[in-house]
């Protein structure tokens, strides 16, 4: 994954300062290469990459962070940028029906999104319709129907079983669509919203045809529904159907299959418009509102390591860690009272387990995570509290009475005085090579 990646990329270098151009650079290629690999379209690839690289040197490296995690979070937050910022609702009519128009290539996933759609708007109380306007296809019109059954809703349609007693023009798809905008104000209908033919590539009369219901209903919002394997052709597509619809927002279907997501980065970018929703499986239920957080992480492939960084950059108290930045250059010995100062940094980001959890990799240690008793933590301060203060700064002279002593004072076993012992050995030497090369703060303690 990116974060791997970065991680070896910056395993040699120290955590302090500025970062250099050629540290920014190597960081870049990487980022470049996990943007290809989650099929990001070229040019827009090279376009963020440019970005990146201007912001990372310019920039001053955080205190609580290493400089991967620094450039990770310079990449996250132009992703959230570049996808729309906050998660874009739908704009309501404020009088007469909200009309809502789906347009997009065949097989995106339009008429599955319109039964998506109008399950969720019931949901929240709403009153949807949908009209069919894909004459096209053979079946598309039965298809709506029976989506609109499954989500429990009215489909206007130029067909036999149709809801409306309107004599509707069969074979005209705009004539339709106004049509059913006209149901909709009749019946009461508050949402309105419109399924339109698509053909398998962009196709001047496809978009002439999708431009005159545009037209002909003003919807309040036109949806870019593209599927989001598209790879590629994602920026030509929503290029042709920007300047044919105008769309306002866009919704990436089958974001259940393998894609990563790459098509939402190059549609976002290229026409400015926000992603609104996505759409997740065959199933009604599988949509939901559309998070550019969420899927600047998927992009890059780094689990929750954001929140991680996030949660970590508020915890991390800042003077502690320039008296600790002071102790690592000064070549001090990392003491019993700085692994207990840590472990309560710890506590401060929250449950200890659960964000190690998130962190990319946590699956091969997530048996022993739910092992881990956060109780860990108080027994661990009982201990190091029993210890006079030299023993905290020279644990070498704790010897096998004083052990005892110790086990005594925080009433646990003298086995865990010795495990206690042991880790902080290993975080003590953990600690020399973070000071090092710089890294997450805050991980030692955690028992192995
Ligand atoms: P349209 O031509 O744009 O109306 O596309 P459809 O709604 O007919 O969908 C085309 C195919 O993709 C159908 O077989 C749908 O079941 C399937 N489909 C639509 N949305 C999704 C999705 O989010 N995930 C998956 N896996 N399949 C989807
Ligand atoms: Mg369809």
């Amino acid at each position: 994954s990116l974060s791997d990646r970065l991680t070896a990329t910056f395993k040699n270098l120290r955590g302090k300062g500025r970062l250099t151009e050629a540290d920014v650079d190597a960081t870049v290629r990487e980022i470049r290469r996990a943007l290809l690999d989650a099929d990001v379209a070229v040019p827009v690839v090279r376009e963020f990459a440019a970005r990146i690289r201007e912001r990372a040197l310019g920039a001053e490296v955080a205190a609580a962070l290493n400089p991967s995690q620094q450039i990770v979070k310079i990449v996250n937050e132009e992703l959230v940028e570049i996808l729309g910022g906050e998660t874009r609702r739908i704009r309501l009519a404020k009088t007469g029906p909200t009309i809502i128009m789906l347009a997009g290539l065949q097989g995106a996933g339009k008429t599955t999104l319109a039964g998506k759609l109008a399950k969720w708007l019931k949901a929240q109380g709403h009153s949807p319709i949908l009209v069919a306007c894909d004459l096209q296809r053979p079946n598309a019109v039965t298809q709506l129907q029976i989506v609109g059954q499954r989500a429990g809703v009215s489909v206007f349609a130029p067909h036999p079983g149709t809801t409306s007693e309107h004599d509707v023009p069969t074979g005209d798809p705009v004539a339709v669509a106004r049509a059913g905008v006209e149901e909709a104000r009749q019946k009461l209908h508050d949402v309105v919203i419109v399924d339109t033919a698509g053909r398998l590539g962009v196709d001047a009369e496809m978009m002439d045809q999708a431009r005159r219901i545009r037209q002909a209903i003003i919807p309040n919002e036109v949806l870019f529904v593209i599927d989001s394997m598209i790879g590629q052709d994602a920026v030509n597509t929503a290029v042709a159907f920007d300047e044919g619809v105008n769309f306002t927002g866009v919704v990436l279907s089958k974001l259940d299959g393998d894609a990563r997501g790459g098509a939402a980065l190059s549609v976002a970018s290229v026409t400015g418009k926000p992603v609104m929703f996505a759409s997740t499986g065959e199933n009604l239920d599988d949509f939901e509102l559309f998070h550019p957080d969420r899927m600047a992480s998927r992009i890059l492939d780094m689990g929750d390591v954001l929140t991680l960084i996030e949660q970590a950059e508020k915890a991390w108290d800042k003077e502690e860690a320039a008296r600790m930045a002071k102790k690592f250059a000064d070549q001090e010995d990392f003491t019993l009272d700085d692994f207990l100062a840590q472990m309560q940094q710890i506590r401060n980001m929250g449950s200890m387990k659960k964000m190690l959890m998130m962190m990319p990799g946590a699956q091969n240690i997530r048996q022993q995570l739910e092992q881990f008793d956060e109780r860990e933590i108080d027994r661990v301060e009982a201990i190091v509290r029993s210890m006079t203060p030299h023993e905290r700064v020279a644990p070498k002279i704790i010897n096998g009475s004083r052990r005892a002593r110790i086990a005594r004072g925080s009433g646990v076993h003298v086995s865990e005085v010795n495990g206690l012992l042991e880790r902080f050995a290993q975080a003590q030497k953990m600690m020399k090579k973070l000071a090092q090369g710089g890294g997450m703060p805050g991980m030692p303690g955690m028992p192995g």
